[in-house]
């Protein structure tokens, strides 16, 4: 579904990514690992059209994306939840999920999605007339992830949806997405600082280091890891994960 390939990005002077490839397919969980400042941002903004490539291909549905719009590639089926959630502050819970559902598929699908959005995050139903700037960040980041389910996505793209949020609540947010995957057959690419609770959801991880993808496999291959173990999970060599 989705093909990147050889990516490169740069910022002025500064090299974000190298030669960097990823591969989602159909149906898949594929998440991103990595520290601060690897690129994991970088890699979405360019693959939803914020950044532009110095090389390399982004493919979607077998489609070469380089002279797509962001727009275009939200109506060709990429949402971009960016980290940070941006929601609309001064815009209400429902006016935020409006505006995800622009693209044509959204609109076709917004009564059922909506049902649905509710169905996962009923408290976005209890406060769709609250301002979304009012709201707890955790509900924030439902606002965020509902926004994306509105425009009726074929890939669900997450930056770090956990940020900043108390382990509980990132807890809720990840059974949510979890779900999302499970029930909707959603194909989902999540970025996460959040290493164990972000893989043991995947199929399929990935570790991107200063710009470099240093390492992808299955979840169980990557938690057999040293690297993986010892830098981001903390464990040792003879610990359980
Ligand atoms: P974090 O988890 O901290 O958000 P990240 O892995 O998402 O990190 P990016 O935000 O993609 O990393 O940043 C990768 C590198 O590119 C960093 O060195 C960052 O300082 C730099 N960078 C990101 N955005 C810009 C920009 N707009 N202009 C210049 N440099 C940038």
């Amino acid at each position: 579904m989705l093909e990147v390939s050889n990516l490169s990005v740069a910022y002025g002077g500064l090299r974000a990514l190298t030669d960097v490839s990823l591969t989602v397919k159909e149906g898949q969980f594929v998440t991103v690992v990595g520290p601060n400042g690897a690129g994991k941002s970088t890699l979405f903004k360019t693959i939803s059209g914020i950044v532009r490539p110095a090389g390399g291909t982004v493919r979607f549905m077998g489609k070469d994306l380089a002279a797509l719009a962001p727009s275009e590639r939200a109506h060709m089926g990429i949402a971009h939840v960016p980290e940070g959630r941006q929601v609309f502050k001064t815009l209400t819970v429902r006016e935020n999920l409006e505006m995800g559902a622009y693209p044509k598929a959204g609109r076709e699908a917004w009564h059922h999605t909506l049902d649905r959005i509710h169905t996962l995050f009923p408290i976005l139903h209890e406060r769709a007339g609250q301002l979304a700037g009012t709201l707890s960040g955790g509900e924030q980041q439902m606002v965020a992830i509902g926004r994306g389910l509105a425009c009726a996505p074929r890939l669900l793209m997450l930056d770090e949806p956990s940020m900043g949020l108390a382990p509980a609540v990132a807890e809720t947010i990840f059974e949510r997405v979890s779900q999302i995957h499970r029930e909707d057959g959603m194909t989902i690419l999540l970025v996460e600082q959040r290493v164990a609770e972000a893989l043991e959801l995947s199929d399929h991880g990935y570790v991107l280091e200063t710009g470099h993808m240093v390492l992808d496999g299955p979840y169980e291959t990557l938690l057999k890891d040293d690297r993986v173990r010892r830098s981001y999970l903390g464990l040792t060599d003879e610990e359980p994960p």
